[in-house]
């Protein structure tokens, strides 16, 4: 079966495809891997008795603190063989180091291929990369490797630098930008205080990375609408993260990200490692396909989210995963309600006065979570309390506290070392977060 023609064909040949891939897998890491060559040893797995994808449920799941703690011992190849140094972004403790071969090299660029032809990315387009390629991170390569595959151009203009931003969109004409959406809400300030005709700039879609742009059900979020409102454009949302070396990526549809399910095996796994029924959220769990320097059996992301497995309108056929509803281990219990930080994103990214934020959770004196909301405002008003609490109140039912302070400050916040390749959004002071 010709790979690309997998995500229309029938779920079944699919499965059939993917249960044969896992074999040579775990064939694979067995011989290969010193880290599941010991666990399985240790706890004395036949690989061959895993014959269908049911039979997963036999292996243990490998969780970032595996990763982290043996992180060399997953390496399956000698050393020279290693062409890119990738590291995770270490929002969640330790990065881990991701190293990818020539052929992982080729895989990354046939997974973003295919992720940006689903976008509806065409042979001739020319894209421009705002966020960073260098500083370790994988996607920005990533996005690079896809386009050349392609043959799209590519500019690679990096995060942040409005005014360069623009410069490039005028001179070189790219019709699909690669973006943190949060970010094209100055982009646009930007272009209206200097007078650039931005709805004449050509820009015809945004592939949003990094921050949610749709609700569970798909519909636009309070970002998503505030883009759309603004600027006539297509919005196709990307989730995709260093270790699995893979995207899902939104068709024009705008329907969840498609798995590539010649790329990865998914399955969404409750607290106990079960399946969760279809369309309930869990922790999407990986095994990666086709990886020759650390493939992964059973990883779990930390991310939460729910899959869907009808047919698309688009004519893919491959399971579609709802926006992230967050990490994890980023779950705060606050005044009775449970809350994860995209949540709260979202009714920051609505009110208009606040230009940046960062969300802050420590734990108390008496040992439950606390928040602390710092709002990034040009010139303070009164009113700012009002109209922040009504809409906190009403979208997440608490209003954690908020302190107002210059978008300079916030910058400083969300770029501590000015090394971080993603602004933090959401710092974790929490003691024993479990
Ligand atoms: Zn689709």
């Amino acid at each position: 079966m010709n790979r690309p023609e997998l995500e229309r064909q029938d779920p079944i040949l699919v499965k059939q495809y993917q249960e044969a891939q896992l074999a040579k897998v775990l064939q694979y890491v067995q011989e290969n891997s010193p880290y599941y060559k010991r666990v399985f040893n240790e706890r004395g797995i036949d690989i061959h008795t895993i014959k269908q994808l049911e039979d997963l449920l036999q292996l243990p799941v490998t969780t970032k603190n595996d990763l982290q703690q043996y992180n060399n011992d997953f390496l399956c190849v000698p050393i020279h063989k290693v062409i890119d140094y990738a590291v995770t972004s270490g929002s969640l403790g330790e990065p881990v180091t991701i190293m990818l071969t020539d052929n992982d090299l080729e895989r990354l660029a046939y997974n973003e291929y295919l992720s940006l032809s689903c976008a509806g990315v065409k042979a001739g387009d020319i894209i421009q990369l705002m966020t960073t390629i260098d500083k370790r991170f994988m996607a920005g390569l990533a996005y690079f490797l896809g386009a050349r595959k392609m043959g799209a151009g590519f500019i690679r203009q990096g995060s942040g630098a409005l005014a360069m931003q623009w410069d490039a969109i005028l001179r070189h004409k790219p019709n699909t930008l690669i973006c943190v959406p949060s970010f094209v809400i100055p982009l646009l300030q930007y272009a209206v205080a200097k007078g650039i005709d931005y709805r004449n700039s050509g820009i015809k879609k945004l592939i949003c990375i990094g921050e949610n742009i749709r609700n569970p059900d798909f519909s636009l979020n309070n970002l998503g609408r505030r883009i759309s409102e603004q600027w006539d454009v297509t919005l196709c949302s990307t989730y995709a993260s260093t270790e699995m070396g893979c995207a899902f990526t939104e068709c024009e549809q705008g329907r969840g990200g498609h798995h590539h399910p010649e790329l990865l095996i998914i399955e969404c796994l409750d607290e106990n490692n079960m399946p969760v029924a279809p369309g309930e959220i869990g922790e999407l769990t990986i095994t990666t396909l086709e990886v020759e320097g650390m493939p992964l059996v059973r990883f779990k992301t930390g991310d939460l989210c729910s899959l869907h497995h009808e047919p698309c309108e688009c004519g893919r056929t491959t399971t579609r995963i709802s926006p992230i509803l967050g990490r994890k281990q980023q779950l705060i219990k606050y005044k009775g309600t449970t809350l994860y930080p995209p949540g709260i994103f979202d009714v920051l990214n609505n009110i208009h006065f606040i230009r940046n934020y960062v969300v802050e959770a420590f734990t108390n004196e008496i040992g439950t979570d606390e928040l602390i909301i710092h709002a990034g405002v040009e010139k303070y008003t009164v009113d700012y309390d009002h109209i922040l609490i009504e809409h906190l109140r009403s979208r997440l039912r608490v209003t954690p506290k908020v302190l107002f302070r210059q978008p300079g400050e916030i910058d400083k916040m969300q770029f501590p070392d000015n090394n971080n390749r993603k602004p933090f959004l959401f710092i974790d002071r929490r003691e024993a977060v479990v």
